[in-house]
């Protein structure tokens, strides 16, 4: 089942995109077209198509828009049609239901971009209001012999559907032929089963019995099934008739398991069909991911609570624990996703234990610079519910720790060594037009994997300690925004 024709990059989806997604292919919806209706769309129509497999689009400038097209418009539009997820040109046409822009405006517009389909061999995707005769005229005087494409939301009479069929076109049909008062059935028998395909309109054209509410791909087998009951056939033929029309039309490739998906949901008809279908599958679903396969980076902030236990090798019985809390931590992290539920970051992050200094500097003779702890981070995260707009992890990994603490009175002392890290916290994937974008709020602990000894500095209350064995750990409550740039 393809949903042909879906503004699925309609504000009205801003809520529950993904889960409107999720719900067309649980439905067996194999392939979703969004049809651009003006060039400020377009990046976010490119960028669905380019976070779902299934999602293909047009591009093109609705007659709506018209007032909208120029120079800068038509190169761009030109310059889509070299990405492999753009299927056509469109949604382009006339509409003098509302006459948005002036008719001699939009047919001139609607000429151009029928020239830019001719010339980049790409079939288009057609709307129709109130305009038959001119549209009808205009695709007879461009047809050259290649040109195809769709009429979509097919609403018109039986002479403009004998004249788009003689055209070569394809026609396609949405909610409204579900309606109580439409007088279209005469006219979904009249076409052909070679040249039908089914679409949504979404977020219009809501089909019975979803009427009022918002429409959306998972309703487009409301569609398939009206046809079936006017044609009296099985509604599994008219989904692989409409597939079939839709893949060689806009040139899908094939998708094997959203096939078997699709035809488990029905009952086992029509099999040499589908067996023809399943023996030209060359490819498989890939499910989206929000992350996989893609490399991000960003800065983190954290504040950083330095926690030491101290144990006293001169002094029996000397045991304590110290901490330096609320120390600003800086750094920054890059990311790769070779899963969806897997992260590594590798990062660094700076700290100064001014909380330590300021305290020190309360006794005469204090050293003047702040410790300084540098760490690098190689941490892989497991994430819970990669799907989801909150997705929660759990994340583990080695630091190199390099610390400049000091030591004596005058000297600090320079350490090396390896430590681990263990954390965990949620990220909100935020998608948008230049790429997701993630922050994560992380609890981390580091753990230093070597005790220090040292003398304390007789500045230092714990001075009378004599030699000190110090192990060390660090709190860091963390905020990193990863930016998945599109590449
Ligand atoms: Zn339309
Ligand atoms: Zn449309």
């Amino acid at each position: 089942m393809i949903d042909t024709h879906a503004h699925i990059d309609a504000d009205a989806f801003d809520d529950d995109r993904e889960e409107m997604i999720r719900r067309a292919f649980d439905q067996g919806v194999e392939a979703i077209i969004i049809p651009a209706i003006e060039p400020k769309r377009f990046e976010g129509v490119l960028s669905l198509c380019e976070q779902y497999d299934q999602v293909y689009c047009g591009i093109g400038v609705h007659p709506h828009n018209a007032n909208d097209f120029n120079q800068q418009a038509e190169t761009r539009i030109i310059n889509a049609m070299q990405f492999p997820k753009v299927k056509a040109v469109g949604e382009i046409g006339l509409d003098y239901y509302y006459d948005f822009a002036p008719r001699d405006v939009q047919k001139d517009v609607f000429r151009r971009q029928l020239r830019i389909a001719k010339e980049c061999r790409k079939p288009v995707i057609i709307h129709n209001r109130e305009s038959d005769d001119d549209v009808m005229e205009i695709l007879k005087e461009e047809q050259h012999g290649e040109l195809t494409g769709v009429l979509h939301c097919f609403s018109s009479n039986i002479h403009v559907l004998r004249t788009a069929l003689d055209l070569n076109f394809h026609i396609s049909f949405t909610g409204n032929i579900t309606y109580k008062k439409s007088i279209l059935d005469d006219i979904v028998k009249a076409t052909p089963l070679s040249r039908i395909m089914i679409e949504t309109d979404s977020p219009y054209m809501t089909p019975v019995p979803h009427r009022g509410k918002r429409n959306e791909p998972a309703f487009v087998q409301l569609i398939a099934q009206k046809i079936a009951e006017i044609h009296q056939v099985t509604i599994e033929e008219i989904i692989a008739m409409t597939t079939r029309n839709a893949r060689a039309l806009f040139g899908l490739p094939l998708l094997m398991i959203g096939l078997i998906i699709g035809l488990s949901t029905f009952p086992m008809h029509a099999q040499d069909e589908r067996d023809e279908e399943e023996e030209e599958t060359t490819e498989t679903v890939k499910t989206p991911s929000p992350y996989a396969r893609f490399i991000g980076l960003g800065p983190s902030i954290a504040t950083n609570t330095i926690v030491e236990t101290l144990t006293s090798l001169d002094v029996s019985e000397k045991r304590g624990t110290r901490s330096w809390d609320g120390n600003p931590a800086f750094g920054f992290s890059v990311a790769y996703n070779p899963l969806e539920f897997l992260m590594f970051d590798l990062g660094l992050m700076h700290t100064r234990n001014n909380a330590k200094l300021n305290n020190a500097n309360k006794v005469p003779g204090t050293p003047t610079d702040p410790d300084v702890y540098t760490v690098g981070h190689l941490t892989a995260r497991a994430i819970a519910n990669p799907r989801g707009k909150v997705s929660f992890f759990a994340s583990a990994g080695i630091n190199y720790l390099s610390k400049r603490v000091y030591a004596t009175n005058v000297e600090f002392s320079d350490d090396k060594q390896l430590a681990f890290n263990a954390g965990a916290g949620f990220m909100v994937n935020i998608p948008t037009s230049y790429g997701m974008i993630i922050p994560i709020a992380e609890w981390r602990l580091d753990f230093e994997s070597k005790n220090n000894v040292t003398k304390i500095p007789n500045v230092d209350p714990y001075n009378t300690w004599g030699n000190v064995e110090i192990s060390t750990f660090y709190s860091l409550p963390k905020l990193t925004i990863l930016w998945y740039p599109k590449f």
